[in-house]
């Protein structure tokens, strides 16, 4: 067994493990950190980038939102059921972490300037620009995986101030003695055991989105089933084990949930092309929802999760294929962007010809309906009482806008199966406003740290995509604080 010491003994190095290590090594802390896999970074690695609230970057753009205003939106958004000392220390941090990050060599797009498109077509309506983008490395426009730029520039951070970071070494077990944690177990890929005794330990594995059977059993989802969340490889639910173990209270697994197509990254275009304001069915043949909606990725899955095998089903006829196409969609989300109609009719057969069973091209609706097995007869007298509802420019059931109505009449029809997605769970370990541990009676454990997704129970029922980045932020935000209220009261 190799034995090392440190002030600071951090599980894990993706974005919350990251900015804890850098912070603490700032505060002079000599730090090692365990890493499961062969890589930093985490989730993050595929992410755009955090949120922030009074930055520089949103004062430029004259958008004058508080960090104290976007504390309340929050807040009642989760309807105050979340730990509003905690929330509170997060945002008034946040525009300092986009400094601190900018220290580092991060770089940022400006957030309104992000999203150029009007108000109406913004990713979410009544959203506020708060997520920041990372401009990539190399050059390239913001989207998806932007953010592992930020992650090699903290890991360069980390090693430029000396923090070890020994990678494929997952932590096993918090060494616990008389109650305080002293340290770390921990297996290299050798095989080897590792001891770290640290002053202070501070969890942060992620949570357990590639833990199917923790999913199951805490949340209820059937990954493959009715669930097709992104699996991070390695988050399985490790730092809350050894939490538990060490005699942390727990707090409900939730999931940060959307929806999406499974596999999504395999047809992408497709999986925005059919995030359309049209007409929507459950496997019933219903409207569920009123359409539009659909831009909001986390109502939508709250509604999708409520039919019948959690499905629902975007449907498209071919006029609407073609006004998209000339016109672009009706609603351009920051993540799919404009072009997901350029090469439609070719995504949708080059997704049929590999046996992809969730879209379908018919030229009756009635193939439509066999082909994704909705209830035929009922998706018929849907399809014909939303179609007299296009024609009379109202909406009886939901009041959706008149200008999202057009007739499903023109084979022929395309459709698209969506199920609920996340982008991982969220919550597990109870932690105080300043990162500490606390344990089933709320008392604080000894030097036990935790802060991410790990922690991260400030969402009620529903992600805040309105105040957007918001996992990334609380991730980084809440590694930072670990680090700073350990260097305080290791004085
Ligand atoms: C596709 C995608 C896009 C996203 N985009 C955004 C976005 O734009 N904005 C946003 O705010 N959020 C986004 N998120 C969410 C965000 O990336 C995550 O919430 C965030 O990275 C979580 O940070 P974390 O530190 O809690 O965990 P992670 O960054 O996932 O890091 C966890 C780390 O723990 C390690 N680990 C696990 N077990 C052990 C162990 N036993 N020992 C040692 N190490 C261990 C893992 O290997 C991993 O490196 C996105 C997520 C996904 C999947």
């Amino acid at each position: 067994m190799r034995t090392l010491e440190a002030d600071v003994a951090v599980v894990a190095a993706g974005l919350s493990g990251m900015a804890a290590i850098v912070q603490a090594a700032e505060h002079g802390l000599s730090v090692v950190a365990l890493e499961k896999t062969s890589t930093t970074g985490g989730a993050a690695n595929m992410g755009m980038g955090p949120f922030a609230v009074g930055t520089k970057y949103q004062r430029m753009q004259a958008y004058d939102l508080t960090p104290g205003e976007a504390f309340r939106q929050h807040m009642n958004f989760v309807h105050w059921n979340a730990d509003a000392r905690l929330v509170r220390d997060y945002y008034f941090k946040s525009a300092d972490t986009i400094e601190w990050l900018e220290s580092m060599g991060v770089e940022f797009f400006p957030p309104a300037l992000t999203y150029p498109v009007p108000e109406r077509m913004r990713a979410y309506a009544t959203s506020f620009p708060t997520g920041h983008c990372v401009k990539p490395e190399g050059g390239g426009p913001p989207g998806p995986r932007c953010a592992a730029t930020m992650i090699k520039r903290m890991t360069e951070r980390a090693d430029e101030l000396g923090a070890k970071i020994l990678l494929n070494t997952p932590a096993k077990k918090i060494i616990m003695e008389d109650g305080q944690a002293k340290g770390v177990l921990a297996v290299d890929s050798q095989g080897e055991e590792v001891e770290v005794r640290a002053k202070v330990v501070v969890i942060c594995t992620g949570g357990a989105g590639d833990n199917p059977d923790m999913i199951r059993e805490h949340i209820g989802y059937e990954w493959g089933k009715n669930l097709f969340s992104f699996r991070i490889p390695g988050v399985q639910g490790d730092g809350m084990k050894m939490a538990w173990e060490a005699g942390a209270d727990a707090t409900p697994l939730t999931m940060e949930l959307m929806y999406q197509c499974p596999d999504n990254m395999s047809v992408f275009s497709l999986d925005g092309a059919f995030r359309a304001p049209d007409l929507w069915v459950n496997l019933d043949g219903e409207r569920f929802f009123e359409e539009s909606t659909c831009i909001n990725s986390t109502f939508t899955g709250n509604a999708i999760k409520r039919q019948p095998g959690g499905v629902g089903i975007s449907i498209l006829d071919s006029a609407q294929v073609r006004r998209y196409r000339r016109d672009g969609p009706a609603f351009v989300d920051h993540v799919h962007g404009f072009e997901c109609f350029s090469n439609f009719d070719a995504d949708v057969q080059a997704a049929m010809d590999r046996g992809y069973e969730y879209v379908c091209k018919a030229d009756s609706l009635e193939e439509l309906a066999d082909k994704m097995g909705i209830d035929k007869e009922r998706f018929l007298a849907t399809v014909e009482e939303y179609n007299e509802m296009c024609e009379n420019h109202w909406d009886d059931y939901f009041e959706k806008e008149p200008r999202y109505l057009f007739p499903v009449a023109k084979a022929p029809f395309y459709a698209l199966k969506f199920f609920i997605g996340a982008y991982g769970t969220l919550g597990g370990i109870r932690i105080n406003h300043r990162t500490q541990v606390l344990d089933k009676e709320g008392r604080v454990i000894p030097g036990l740290y935790a802060a991410g997704t790990d922690t991260c129970a400030i969402y009620g029922d529903t992600y805040p995509f309105i105040l957007g980045g918001n996992t990334m932020g609380y991730c980084l935000n809440t590694g930072r604080i670990a680090a700073d209220t350990i260097a305080d009261l290791l004085g």
